[in-house]
């Protein structure tokens, strides 16, 4: 069965507002062994529905619509749903009594716009909104010849979710063949997405019962396998042979195979080696200890550390030379390795990282460039530094700062 979802609301066509019920429709769609093939925003205007439901109608089985069913003027997708469907709309007294009801409850007058969400497409079946006005409502019959279930469920988030939940999983599971669907996402740090992909493609051709995304973003991509089957196990074997090959094709720079995140994965290295970690951040401003205490439990071993933004706490809080600083300035090789080796001293780390680079826009120079920026980790043993010159945005080049020394941390703990 393949499924569109409309969502339905002139807000969601302004940069204001987002559809954000699609994203969970669809994922409970897939548990249910749906694949959503369509996705439809449209504004409140009754010509643009009823043409959007008409497509809707001619290219999916399965089309639910959400938004739309308020009391308002512009809330018109019954109207349209029942042009589309060539139905009447009438008025359920039952549904008109206990809108009624919920407003005398509240001491609050019913004005007579509310009296339109009582209204029910001709055989359809009334599914009660146990958290707000407007039910939803589940009709199924034929379109053009084909067989078609349409549901219409209210926009507000909440009351979608769990309208969704008590009224419609069950009965959309009773009409579908047994399903079920294995997930898998493996995620790859600091790799250029053209190189992954040149990898993993000529292995995802080998498994055709799986189907792949891949997400790209700042020194981090996700591969995303769903296989589905009439078994759990049958469908849990296909998505966990393919990532097994992935792996193995892709080698350490997996860093996790469940979902987790490099913060995580850091932290499950850190604990398991016993050794506790320090930061001295520059260019990244904190958010490489924001996204460590990021995790919860990250207190047993991430001791803190500190941002030093300009160049008298570089030497003050992280023991960085001031002739260092002078001699190379602060985004350099030297200084990188005094951040970390200086903060890991003061924190008394087994492990501390420094970071100091150029996040731009402004501040770039021929030799010293946006972009760049010097990762150093100290241990024990000694420092390792790298330098890397990372393309985008201020934001994108700090996310890419934080994400390459997380891995140096990854790696080096492995
Ligand atoms: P409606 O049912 O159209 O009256 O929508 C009620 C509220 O739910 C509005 O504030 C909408 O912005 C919100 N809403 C409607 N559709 C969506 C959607 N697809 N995603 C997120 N919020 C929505
Ligand atoms: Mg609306």
């Amino acid at each position: 069965m393949n499924a569109e979802i409309v969502a339905v609301g002139s807000e969601l066509l302004t940069p204001f507002r987002q559809d954000t019920n699609s994203l969970y429709l669809t994922e409970k769609l897939n548990e249910l062994g749906v694949d959503v093939s369509f996705k439809t925003i449209a504004g409140d205007a009754r010509p643009h529905l009823t043409l959007v439901a008409q497509t809707a109608l001619s290219r999916a089985d399965l089309v639910i619509f959400m938004g739309g069913l308020g009391p308002t003027e512009d809330d018109l997708t019954r109207e349209a749903v029942a042009e589309a469907l060539g139905l009447e709309l009438w008025r359920d007294p039952q549904i008109l009594e206990s809108l009624g009801k919920r407003f005398a409850a509240r001491n609050m007058k019913m004005t007579p716009n509310n009296a339109k969400q009582a209204d029910i497409l001709t055989g359809a079946t009334v599914l009660a909104n146990s958290s707000g006005t407007a039910p939803g409502q589940w009709i199924s019959g034929k379109y053009e010849g084909r067989e078609k279930i349409i549901v219409l469920l209210p926009g507000p988030p909440h009351e979608l979710k769990r309208l969704f939940e008590e009224q419609c999983m069950e009965r959309l599971r009773s009409k579908l063949p047994p399903a079920f669907i294995a997930t898998r996402v493996l995620k790859v740090a600091m790799m250029p997405e053209s190189q992954c992909d040149a990898r993993v493609a000529p292995i995802y051709r080998r498994f055709t019962d799986v189907t792949t995304t891949i997400l790209a973003g700042a020194g981090e991509i996700q591969l995303h396998l769903k296989a589905r089957a009439p078994e759990l196990q049958t469908a849990q074997g296909r998505v966990d042979r393919l990532a097994g090959e992935l792996e193995d094709e892709l080698g350490d720079a997996v860093f996790s195979s469940q979902g987790e995140s490099l913060e995580q994965i850091v932290g499950y290295f850190l604990q398991m080696r016993n050794a506790t970690l320090a930061v001295a951040e520059s260019c990244t401003g904190g958010l490489l200890g924001e996204r460590i205490t990021s995790v919860s439990g990250s207190s047993r071993y991430f001791l803190g550390g500190a941002i030093v933004y300009s160049n008298q706490l570089k030497a003050d809080f992280a023991n960085v030379p001031e002739e260092l600083l002078k001699k190379y300035g602060a985004v350099s090789r030297l200084v990188a390795v005094a951040l970390a080796e200086g903060i890991r001293e003061r924190c008394h780390a087994t492990l501390a990282l420094g970071i100091t680079g150029v996040a731009g826009p402004s501040g770039g120079t021929p030799e010293k460039p946006v972009g760049l920026v010097f990762h150093a980790l100290a241990r024990e043993a000694g420092t390792e530094v790298v330098e890397r010159n990372f393309p985008g945005d201020r934001k994108r080049i700090r996310w890419f700062a934080t994400q390459q020394a997380l891995d140096m941390v990854r790696r080096r703990l492995m």
